[in-house]
């Protein structure tokens, strides 16, 4: 069943037929193997592990930013197929019971017709945990303010993290004894990260950890390195 998420095809980097292959084919994959794939813990945070394998500049920034400007769909395929190969690669030895994306602003949804973070967290779950997100998963976190609908690149750490205090809430379950993945899609100062996995700490899960494709100059990874 798993297999039939994803269909073998051209290479949406390149173009070139893939010769079986599931995300990139070999030569992008290699030219895109990340550089620092050592998890590392955020700081002042519920979070104990944080996956985030990419740097969030060159090519791979760009595609982050052209998908989001140009609602541009071979760059998405691109990230996905390098969250995929992460996921099966590197987390498919994961214990994990609920992959929650960072839930999506809807104004930004509306403007682009995807939430990156979502994207990345099906892909996650199909090719690490081989099954489809499930809807509870997905009602697991939600805005409580939209003051963070702030534009957070502007500000500083200390803004970010004040803007995003107390931003969301964890409604419904029960989350003993669970192991929670947060996906998002650029950790940066980590302060979108950390007011979730505060949430989410409410419903007392075993463990929380954290998943973000790319990592920003200023963020956790490149301190620890
Ligand atoms: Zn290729």
């Amino acid at each position: 069943m798993a297999r039939s998420f994803f269909q073998v095809g051209a290479c949406p980097r390149c173009g070139a037929s893939r010769h079986g292959e599931r995300w990139l084919c070999a030569r992008c994959q290699e030219e895109l193997s990340p550089r620092c794939t050592a998890p590392h813990a955020l700081a002042e945070s519920e979070i104990s592990v944080v996956y985030s394998p990419y740097r969030y500049r060159d090519e791979l920034g760009e595609l982050l930013r052209e998908a989001k400007r140009a609602r541009c769909f071979p760059p998405l395929k691109t990230m996905r197929a390098l969250v995929g190969h992460y996921a099966e690669s590197t987390l498919g030895d994961l214990s994990v019971d609920d992959v929650v994306p960072i839930p999506p602003r809807w104004r930004s949804v509306r403007e682009r017709g995807f939430h990156i973070p979502l994207l990345f967290a099906r892909t996650i779950a199909e090719a690490a945990l081989r099954r489809r997100l499930s809807r509870s998963e997905l009602g697991l976190l939600r805005w409580r303010s939209l003051r963070a609908a702030r534009v957070q690149k502007f500000l500083s750490a200390e803004e970010r993290a004040e803007n995003m205090h107390g931003c969301f809430t964890s409604p419904h379950r029960a989350l003993s004894g669970r192991a929670v993945l947060l996906v998002d899609d650029v950790v940066s100062s980590g302060a979108t990260l950390r007011a979730a996995a505060k949430s989410l700490a409410e419903r007392s899960p075993a463990r929380i950890e954290a998943f973000a494709l790319f990592h920003g100059s200023s963020s956790v990874g490149e301190k620890n390195q």
